[in-house]
Protein backbone atom coordinates (compact mmCIF):
# COMPACT_ATOMS: atom_id res chain seq x y z
CA UNK A 1 0.00 0.00 0.00
CA UNK A 2 1.07 3.48 -1.38
CA UNK A 3 1.64 5.65 2.15
CA UNK A 4 1.60 8.92 0.90
CA UNK A 5 0.23 9.65 -2.42
CA UNK A 6 1.60 12.36 -4.62
CA UNK A 7 -1.46 13.92 -5.52
CA UNK A 8 -5.49 12.85 -6.69
CA UNK A 9 -3.92 11.03 -9.62
CA UNK A 10 -2.25 8.85 -7.65
CA UNK A 11 -5.38 8.30 -6.02
CA UNK A 12 -6.94 6.46 -8.97
CA UNK A 13 -7.43 2.97 -9.39
CA UNK A 14 -5.92 0.48 -7.33
CA UNK A 15 -9.38 -0.24 -5.06
CA UNK A 16 -10.22 -3.11 -3.33
CA UNK A 17 -11.91 -6.26 -3.89
CA UNK A 18 -15.18 -7.08 -1.64
CA UNK A 19 -16.36 -10.62 -1.39
CA UNK A 20 -20.17 -10.93 -2.25
CA UNK A 21 -21.57 -13.14 0.43
CA UNK A 22 -25.38 -13.74 -0.81
CA UNK A 23 -24.48 -13.95 -4.22
CA UNK A 24 -21.33 -16.11 -3.54
CA UNK A 25 -23.37 -18.63 -1.00
CA UNK A 26 -26.85 -18.40 -3.55
CA UNK A 27 -24.73 -19.64 -6.10
CA UNK A 28 -21.97 -22.06 -4.64
CA UNK A 29 -18.90 -20.06 -6.66
CA UNK A 30 -16.99 -16.86 -5.49
CA UNK A 31 -18.55 -13.38 -6.52
CA UNK A 32 -15.78 -10.43 -6.07
CA UNK A 33 -16.85 -7.32 -7.29
CA UNK A 34 -14.08 -4.48 -7.39
CA UNK A 35 -14.95 -1.61 -5.08
CA UNK A 36 -14.58 1.45 -7.85
CA UNK A 37 -17.05 3.50 -5.95
CA UNK A 38 -13.72 3.97 -4.23
CA UNK A 39 -12.11 6.13 -6.69
CA UNK A 40 -11.47 9.88 -5.70
CA UNK A 41 -14.21 10.79 -7.97
CA UNK A 42 -16.50 8.21 -6.77
CA UNK A 43 -16.87 6.12 -9.97
CA UNK A 44 -14.74 3.58 -12.53
CA UNK A 45 -15.03 6.28 -14.66
CA UNK A 46 -12.13 8.19 -13.07
CA UNK A 47 -9.89 5.67 -14.76
CA UNK A 48 -11.00 6.51 -18.00
CA UNK A 49 -10.80 10.27 -17.19
CA UNK A 50 -7.32 10.03 -15.96
CA UNK A 51 -6.02 8.31 -18.85
CA UNK A 52 -7.71 10.44 -21.83
CA UNK A 53 -6.05 13.26 -20.01
CA UNK A 54 -2.61 11.79 -19.97
CA UNK A 55 -2.85 10.55 -23.56
CA UNK A 56 -3.94 13.42 -24.56
CA UNK A 57 -0.83 15.51 -22.98
CA UNK A 58 1.57 12.98 -24.44
CA UNK A 59 0.06 13.64 -28.00
CA UNK A 60 -0.12 17.34 -27.49
CA UNK A 61 -3.51 17.77 -27.73
CA UNK A 62 -4.30 18.96 -24.63
CA UNK A 63 -1.85 21.78 -23.18
CA UNK A 64 -0.98 23.90 -20.59
CA UNK A 65 -4.36 26.33 -19.86
CA UNK A 66 -6.64 24.33 -22.16
CA UNK A 67 -10.34 23.32 -22.13
CA UNK A 68 -11.46 19.73 -21.56
CA UNK A 69 -14.80 19.03 -23.24
CA UNK A 70 -17.21 16.06 -22.66
CA UNK A 71 -20.38 14.67 -22.89
CA UNK A 72 -21.76 12.51 -20.46
CA UNK A 73 -23.89 10.77 -17.80
CA UNK A 74 -22.27 12.30 -15.30
CA UNK A 75 -19.55 9.93 -13.65
CA UNK A 76 -17.13 10.52 -16.55
CA UNK A 77 -17.60 14.84 -16.07
CA UNK A 78 -16.89 14.04 -12.47
CA UNK A 79 -13.18 12.34 -12.76
CA UNK A 80 -12.62 15.08 -15.65
CA UNK A 81 -13.52 18.00 -13.49
CA UNK A 82 -11.08 16.66 -10.60
CA UNK A 83 -8.32 15.78 -11.99
CA UNK A 84 -8.67 18.59 -14.39
CA UNK A 85 -9.07 20.68 -10.83
CA UNK A 86 -5.43 19.34 -10.52
CA UNK A 87 -4.03 20.18 -13.46
CA UNK A 88 -5.03 23.21 -14.11
CA UNK A 89 -8.04 22.70 -16.75
CA UNK A 90 -11.26 24.17 -17.62
CA UNK A 91 -13.65 21.67 -18.13
CA UNK A 92 -16.93 21.76 -20.14
CA UNK A 93 -19.59 19.24 -19.52
CA UNK A 94 -22.67 18.56 -21.61
CA UNK A 95 -25.10 16.45 -20.00
CA UNK A 96 -28.85 15.24 -20.78
CA UNK A 97 -31.24 17.05 -18.29
CA UNK A 98 -32.39 13.79 -17.14
CA UNK A 99 -29.06 12.72 -15.16
CA UNK A 100 -30.07 12.51 -11.35
CA UNK A 101 -29.94 15.80 -9.49
CA UNK A 102 -26.98 14.85 -7.90
CA UNK A 103 -24.39 14.39 -10.43
CA UNK A 104 -25.83 17.85 -12.21
CA UNK A 105 -25.38 19.62 -8.41
CA UNK A 106 -21.72 17.80 -8.03
CA UNK A 107 -20.47 18.53 -11.55
CA UNK A 108 -21.59 22.47 -10.95
CA UNK A 109 -19.64 21.85 -7.49
CA UNK A 110 -16.76 20.82 -8.88
CA UNK A 111 -16.45 23.92 -10.83
CA UNK A 112 -17.31 22.25 -14.21
CA UNK A 113 -19.24 24.53 -16.45
CA UNK A 114 -22.75 22.61 -17.42
CA UNK A 115 -24.44 22.49 -20.34
CA UNK A 116 -27.86 20.53 -20.12
CA UNK A 117 -29.85 19.60 -23.53
CA UNK A 118 -33.11 17.22 -24.06
CA UNK A 119 -32.57 13.44 -24.41
CA UNK A 120 -32.75 12.41 -27.92
CA UNK A 121 -31.56 9.88 -30.05
CA UNK A 122 -27.86 9.13 -31.21
CA UNK A 123 -28.61 9.94 -34.88
CA UNK A 124 -29.59 13.67 -33.69
CA UNK A 125 -27.32 15.95 -34.49
CA UNK A 126 -28.33 17.52 -30.72
CA UNK A 127 -27.41 14.49 -29.13
CA UNK A 128 -24.90 15.25 -25.96
CA UNK A 129 -22.20 13.76 -27.63
CA UNK A 130 -22.61 15.32 -30.94
CA UNK A 131 -23.34 18.83 -28.54
CA UNK A 132 -19.67 18.21 -26.54
CA UNK A 133 -17.91 17.76 -29.94
CA UNK A 134 -19.22 21.16 -31.91
CA UNK A 135 -18.41 22.85 -28.18
CA UNK A 136 -14.65 21.50 -28.29
CA UNK A 137 -14.54 22.67 -31.91
CA UNK A 138 -15.60 25.88 -31.35
CA UNK A 139 -13.79 26.28 -28.29
CA UNK A 140 -9.96 27.49 -28.34
CA UNK A 141 -7.23 25.23 -27.28
CA UNK A 142 -10.01 22.55 -26.53
CA UNK A 143 -9.94 18.69 -26.29
CA UNK A 144 -12.79 16.80 -27.08
CA UNK A 145 -11.88 13.89 -24.59
CA UNK A 146 -14.74 11.78 -26.60
CA UNK A 147 -15.14 8.73 -24.47
CA UNK A 148 -17.11 6.76 -26.02
CA UNK A 149 -15.00 6.14 -29.27
CA UNK A 150 -11.42 7.46 -27.83
CA UNK A 151 -9.90 3.69 -27.09
CA UNK A 152 -7.58 6.09 -24.54
CA UNK A 153 -10.47 4.49 -22.46
CA UNK A 154 -10.60 1.22 -22.83
CA UNK A 155 -6.74 1.00 -22.67
CA UNK A 156 -7.34 2.48 -19.02
CA UNK A 157 -8.57 -1.07 -17.73
CA UNK A 158 -6.40 -3.26 -20.34
CA UNK A 159 -3.15 -1.57 -18.31
CA UNK A 160 -5.05 -0.53 -15.11
CA UNK A 161 -8.45 -2.81 -13.74
CA UNK A 162 -7.27 -6.05 -15.43
CA UNK A 163 -3.95 -5.98 -13.77
CA UNK A 164 -5.21 -5.16 -10.65
CA UNK A 165 -7.78 -8.33 -10.43
CA UNK A 166 -5.00 -10.62 -11.79
CA UNK A 167 -2.87 -9.52 -9.40
CA UNK A 168 -5.94 -9.91 -6.02
CA UNK A 169 -6.76 -13.04 -7.58
CA UNK A 170 -3.53 -14.06 -7.72
CA UNK A 171 -4.74 -15.31 -11.13
CA UNK A 172 -7.54 -17.07 -10.07
CA UNK A 173 -10.26 -16.03 -11.89
CA UNK A 174 -12.81 -18.11 -14.02
CA UNK A 175 -15.06 -15.18 -15.30
CA UNK A 176 -15.75 -11.64 -15.29
CA UNK A 177 -18.90 -9.79 -16.28
CA UNK A 178 -20.41 -5.95 -16.38
CA UNK A 179 -22.72 -3.75 -18.29
CA UNK A 180 -22.21 -1.51 -21.04
CA UNK A 181 -21.42 2.91 -21.03
CA UNK A 182 -19.08 3.27 -23.66
CA UNK A 183 -17.43 -0.07 -23.15
CA UNK A 184 -14.11 0.44 -21.84
CA UNK A 185 -14.67 -1.11 -18.80
CA UNK A 186 -16.00 -4.51 -20.51
CA UNK A 187 -13.85 -4.19 -23.33
CA UNK A 188 -10.73 -3.02 -21.74
CA UNK A 189 -11.22 -5.77 -18.76
CA UNK A 190 -11.63 -8.26 -21.00
CA UNK A 191 -9.03 -7.81 -23.45
CA UNK A 192 -6.43 -7.31 -20.58
CA UNK A 193 -7.83 -10.78 -18.85
CA UNK A 194 -7.84 -12.94 -22.15
CA UNK A 195 -3.86 -11.59 -22.73
CA UNK A 196 -3.14 -13.23 -19.55
CA UNK A 197 -5.46 -16.00 -19.51
CA UNK A 198 -7.28 -17.00 -22.57
CA UNK A 199 -9.83 -19.34 -20.94
CA UNK A 200 -11.64 -16.67 -18.69
CA UNK A 201 -15.14 -16.53 -19.55
CA UNK A 202 -16.07 -12.53 -19.96
CA UNK A 203 -19.84 -12.30 -20.48
CA UNK A 204 -21.95 -8.71 -21.49
CA UNK A 205 -24.37 -7.92 -18.60
CA UNK A 206 -27.20 -5.80 -20.59
CA UNK A 207 -29.62 -3.54 -19.12
CA UNK A 208 -33.14 -3.41 -20.89
CA UNK A 209 -33.59 -1.08 -23.42
CA UNK A 210 -30.06 -1.62 -24.89
CA UNK A 211 -28.89 -3.21 -27.99
CA UNK A 212 -25.71 -5.50 -27.75
CA UNK A 213 -27.61 -8.50 -25.73
CA UNK A 214 -28.97 -9.17 -29.11
CA UNK A 215 -26.11 -8.11 -30.69
CA UNK A 216 -23.76 -10.62 -29.13
CA UNK A 217 -25.83 -13.35 -29.16
CA UNK A 218 -27.23 -13.09 -32.91
CA UNK A 219 -25.37 -10.27 -34.29
CA UNK A 220 -27.89 -7.57 -34.20
CA UNK A 221 -28.20 -4.24 -32.93
CA UNK A 222 -32.11 -4.84 -31.44
CA UNK A 223 -33.35 -3.21 -28.26
CA UNK A 224 -36.49 -4.43 -25.54
CA UNK A 225 -37.93 -2.60 -23.15
CA UNK A 226 -36.25 0.70 -21.11
CA UNK A 227 -34.28 1.21 -18.11
CA UNK A 228 -33.91 3.81 -15.29
CA UNK A 229 -30.04 2.87 -14.71
CA UNK A 230 -27.61 5.79 -15.23
CA UNK A 231 -24.10 5.54 -17.25
CA UNK A 232 -25.17 1.90 -18.88
CA UNK A 233 -27.57 0.96 -21.69
CA UNK A 234 -25.51 1.19 -25.01
CA UNK A 235 -27.03 0.63 -29.13
CA UNK A 236 -24.06 0.95 -30.88
CA UNK A 237 -20.46 -0.52 -31.27
CA UNK A 238 -18.54 1.91 -30.03
CA UNK A 239 -14.84 2.00 -30.74
CA UNK A 240 -14.12 0.90 -27.47
CA UNK A 241 -16.50 -2.19 -28.07
CA UNK A 242 -14.75 -2.90 -31.13
CA UNK A 243 -13.17 -7.09 -30.93
CA UNK A 244 -13.78 -6.89 -27.84
CA UNK A 245 -13.75 -10.31 -26.77
CA UNK A 246 -17.51 -11.60 -25.41
CA UNK A 247 -18.09 -14.73 -24.59
CA UNK A 248 -21.55 -15.08 -23.25
CA UNK A 249 -24.53 -12.69 -22.69
CA UNK A 250 -27.28 -11.71 -20.12
CA UNK A 251 -30.16 -9.18 -20.06
CA UNK A 252 -30.98 -7.91 -16.76
CA UNK A 253 -34.35 -6.38 -15.59
CA UNK A 254 -34.60 -3.05 -13.35
CA UNK A 255 -36.24 -4.96 -10.85
CA UNK A 256 -33.78 -7.66 -10.68
CA UNK A 257 -30.96 -5.27 -10.72
CA UNK A 258 -32.73 -3.15 -7.45
CA UNK A 259 -33.28 -6.33 -5.80
CA UNK A 260 -29.32 -6.68 -5.94
CA UNK A 261 -28.82 -2.84 -5.17
CA UNK A 262 -31.58 -3.21 -2.06
CA UNK A 263 -30.16 -6.38 -0.51
CA UNK A 264 -26.07 -5.19 -0.82
CA UNK A 265 -27.36 -2.56 1.23
CA UNK A 266 -29.15 -3.79 4.17
CA UNK A 267 -27.40 -7.17 4.49
CA UNK A 268 -24.15 -6.42 3.45
CA UNK A 269 -23.40 -2.61 3.87
CA UNK A 270 -22.83 -1.88 0.52
CA UNK A 271 -24.37 1.31 -0.62
CA UNK A 272 -24.30 1.35 -4.83
CA UNK A 273 -25.74 2.68 -7.75
CA UNK A 274 -28.23 0.62 -10.27
CA UNK A 275 -25.44 -0.56 -12.80
CA UNK A 276 -23.70 -2.32 -10.19
CA UNK A 277 -26.72 -3.97 -8.47
CA UNK A 278 -27.11 -5.24 -12.50
CA UNK A 279 -23.36 -6.12 -13.27
CA UNK A 280 -23.85 -8.04 -9.49
CA UNK A 281 -27.21 -9.76 -10.65
CA UNK A 282 -25.47 -10.60 -14.05
CA UNK A 283 -22.19 -12.09 -12.32
CA UNK A 284 -24.60 -14.42 -10.66
CA UNK A 285 -26.10 -15.19 -13.79
CA UNK A 286 -22.52 -16.02 -15.32
CA UNK A 287 -22.15 -18.20 -11.82
CA UNK A 288 -25.14 -20.44 -12.94
CA UNK A 289 -23.74 -20.63 -16.64
CA UNK A 290 -20.36 -21.42 -15.30
CA UNK A 291 -21.44 -23.73 -12.14
CA UNK A 292 -20.25 -23.84 -8.67
CA UNK A 293 -16.72 -23.48 -7.58
CA UNK A 294 -15.75 -20.62 -9.97
CA UNK A 295 -14.47 -17.78 -9.06
CA UNK A 296 -16.46 -14.22 -10.82
CA UNK A 297 -15.66 -10.95 -10.65
CA UNK A 298 -17.45 -8.06 -11.67
CA UNK A 299 -17.46 -4.24 -10.91
CA UNK A 300 -19.41 -1.63 -8.28
CA UNK A 301 -19.46 1.32 -10.44
CA UNK A 302 -20.57 4.08 -8.00
CA UNK A 303 -22.16 4.73 -4.89
CA UNK A 304 -25.85 5.03 -3.74
CA UNK A 305 -25.29 8.30 -2.29
CA UNK A 306 -25.26 9.25 -5.82
CA UNK A 307 -28.74 8.50 -6.51
CA UNK A 308 -30.84 9.31 -3.03
CA UNK A 309 -33.46 11.82 -5.42
CA UNK A 310 -33.82 8.39 -7.46
CA UNK A 311 -33.06 4.89 -6.44
CA UNK A 312 -33.91 5.82 -2.90
CA UNK A 313 -36.58 8.23 -3.07
CA UNK A 314 -40.42 6.42 -2.36
CA UNK A 315 -42.01 9.01 -4.42
CA UNK A 316 -39.73 8.31 -7.45
CA UNK A 317 -40.03 4.53 -7.55
CA UNK A 318 -43.46 5.08 -7.45
CA UNK A 319 -43.55 7.15 -10.28
CA UNK A 320 -41.16 4.49 -12.37
CA UNK A 321 -43.28 1.79 -11.32
CA UNK A 322 -40.50 0.14 -9.39
CA UNK A 323 -40.88 -1.72 -5.74
CA UNK A 324 -40.20 0.06 -3.02
CA UNK A 325 -38.08 -1.33 -0.15
CA UNK A 326 -39.88 -1.29 3.56
CA UNK A 327 -37.62 0.56 5.27
CA UNK A 328 -37.66 3.05 2.95
CA UNK A 329 -41.53 3.46 3.47
CA UNK A 330 -42.25 3.01 7.00
N1 LIG B 1 -22.02 2.53 -14.37
C1 LIG B 1 -22.06 3.87 -14.23
C2 LIG B 1 -22.79 4.44 -13.05
C3 LIG B 1 -21.43 4.70 -15.18
O1 LIG B 1 -21.47 6.04 -15.03
C4 LIG B 1 -20.77 4.10 -16.28
C5 LIG B 1 -20.09 4.99 -17.29
N2 LIG B 1 -20.91 5.48 -18.30
C6 LIG B 1 -20.78 2.70 -16.41
C7 LIG B 1 -21.40 1.95 -15.43
C8 LIG B 1 -20.20 1.99 -17.61
O2 LIG B 1 -18.83 2.08 -17.79
P1 LIG B 1 -18.18 2.11 -19.24
O3 LIG B 1 -18.38 3.49 -19.80
O4 LIG B 1 -16.75 1.80 -19.00
O5 LIG B 1 -18.85 1.10 -20.11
Amino acid sequence: MTKIAHDVLALVGNTPLVRLQRASEETGCEILAKCEFMNPGGSVKDRAARYIIEDAEAQGTLRTGGTIVEGTAGNTGIGLALIGAAKGYRTIIVIPETQSQEKKDTLRALGAELVEVAPTSYSNPAHYVHTSRRIAEETPNALWSNQFDNIANRMAHIRGTAPEIWAQTEGRIDGFTCAVGTGGTLAGVGLGLKEMSPGVTIALTDPHGASLYDYYARGELHAEGSSVAEGIGQSRITANLESAPIDTQFRIGDEEGLAQVFSLLREEGLCLGLSSGINVAGAIALARELGPGKRIVTILCDSGMRYLSTLFNPAWLDAKGLPKPDWLTR
